[in-house]
């Protein structure tokens, strides 16, 4: 495959799903996206059967920009006999399995798109990019890189990794038989609570000790209050960015629980699940072990011992255990498939990646063939970088830059938050 194109995407997750869904109206650009696993897939190692949307389903590909296209998540519903059956419940916190399954249904409806192509090596040349990738070479004038972000392992648990010592990423991939165990779960986001919950239902097997360790002083939950949601609008995206770095990063740690808290429904389940086990003194034993910061993880015997620094009373804590699960997170990363335009992007004096308001990388000399990032701005964006609910905005703002022309209406919304200070000549006139 050598061809010559408009834009390239790097990854399809559903961030490169979404352009590449809004592409599908636009015949005059020639896009190609390419995706290195057989067929989408949607995090499956983490697609736990009954596990919920944190965000509407109305946040899908297209619906905030295109509520008219064939690839929203209602014509899905309606494609499938499913419509008043769904509306049914009322809700709109949607299971993830039938989200998964609406993306690969888009996928399968989209011409551009190239599965089981990795893209190894992608390199400027005149007028654009050179991608080498599986199938050959392909030219393109702008390119998206849309390769997600990758799993955050704790220092101290680097050397162990392995088949007693993993991230949660790829949970349900790993053959593992837990009967008999004592297991820590590290972290208290949704993944670390989901997995809680897995360990529970005897999943892989009944644990014989569990032990879930968080940083955070308590389990806490996601805040889905209506002012809260305000921060992922385009209007709050615009304020973020206008800020100076410390404000920004300050803001990153306040927003924390808008982003990365835990369900209430699942914080229920949980609760209502170890009480009863400690009401009727049966199953594994359970410690909740919140305001612990992991401090080493040493080998021991056949397994582990964790030292912990307890946050509420300063106090060091060991725990042994045989199988540790690491549920810490995500990080932004670079594809290794960029290496050669690495000295080119420009960084702030913390290291972090300069994302302009069109999503495209800053590099030293600009140039009118553009690389743009999706899931890479935490920094320069905020919160809603790494989540669905602008996603489909994003998708129209690169595809409007790609253009050069207004082709989808992303202006700011009539916001009902007014965040930056109102500037003084205008504040007098009224
Ligand atoms: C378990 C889980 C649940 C989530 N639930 C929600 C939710 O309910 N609401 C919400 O708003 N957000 C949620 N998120 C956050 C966010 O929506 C997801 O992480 C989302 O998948 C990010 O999409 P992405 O396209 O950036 O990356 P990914 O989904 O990670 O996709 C990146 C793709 O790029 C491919 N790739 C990488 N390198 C190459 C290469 N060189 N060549 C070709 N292909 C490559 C990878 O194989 C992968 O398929 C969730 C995250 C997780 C982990």
């Amino acid at each position: 495959m050598n061809d010559e194109i408009d834009l390239a995407g790097v990854g399809i997750g559903p961030f490169n799903l979404s352009i590449a869904a809004l592409a599908d109206e636009l015949p005059e650009l020639r896009t190609r996206f390419f995706e290195r696993r057989e067929r989408f897939a949607w995090h499956p190692g983490l697609l736990f059967p009954g596990s919920r949307m944190q965000t509407s389903f109305l946040k899908d590909l297209v619906t905030a920009v295109s509520p008219t296209s064939p690839h929203s998540f209602i014509n899905y519903l309606v494609q499938h006999g499913r419509f008043h059956a769904f509306l049914a419940a009322e809700s709109s916190a949607i299971e993830r399995l039938e989200f998964a399954d609406y993306l690969g249904w888009v996928a399968g409806r989209l011409s551009s798109l190239r599965f089981g192509v990795e893209v190894r090596d992608v390199r400027a040349v005149p007028d654009g990019f050179e991608l080498r990738h599986d199938h050959g070479r392909t030219l393109a004038r702008h390119v998206v890189l849309g390769t997600g972000r990758v799993p955050a392992v704790p220092e101290c648990a680097r050397p162990h990794l392995g088949p007693k010592c993993f991230h949660a990423i790829d949970i349900l991939a790993r053959p593992l038989h837990l009967q008999g165990a004592r297991v820590a779960v590290v972290g208290g986001g949704q993944t670390g609570a989901e997995v809680v919950l897995e360990l529970l239902r005897g999943t892989w097997g009944e644990v014989a000790e569990l032990a879930w360790v968080s940083r955070r002083l308590n389990f806490e939950p996601l805040d889905e209050s209506p002012f809260t949601n305000h921060l992922f609008t385009p209007g709050f995206v615009a304020a973020f960015r206008d800020l100076d770095g410390p404000r920004r990063q300050s803001l990153l740690a306040r927003h924390k629980l808008a982003g990365d808290g835990i369900s209430l429904s699942t914080l229920r389940d949980l609760h209502d699940r170890i009480y009863q086990l400690a009401a009727l003194r049966t199953g594994p034993r359970v410690e909740l072990l919140p305001g612990r910061e992991l401090l080493a993880l040493t080998p021991h015997g056949d397994g582990f011992e964790l030292l912990a620094r307890n946050n509420l009373d300063g106090e060091h804590e060991a725990l042994a255990a045989d199988v540790v699960i690491l549920c810490t997170g995500l990080r932004e990363h670079l594809p290794g498939c960029i290496e050669s335009l690495l000295p080119e992007l420009e960084r702030d004096e913390h290291g972090d990646l300069q994302v302009d308001a069109n999503f495209e990388l800053r590099r030293r000399r600009r140039r009118d063939e553009r690389l743009y990032i999706v899931n890479g701005g935490r920094t320069t964006h905020g919160i809603a970088e790494s989540q669905l609910s602008l996603m489909a905005w994003r998708s129209a703002v690169i595809l409007n830059d790609v253009l050069g022309r207004r082709r989808f209406a992303v202006e700011q919304e009539r916001e009902l938050v007014r965040w930056r200070a109102r500037p003084r000549e205008d504040a007098r006139s009224r």
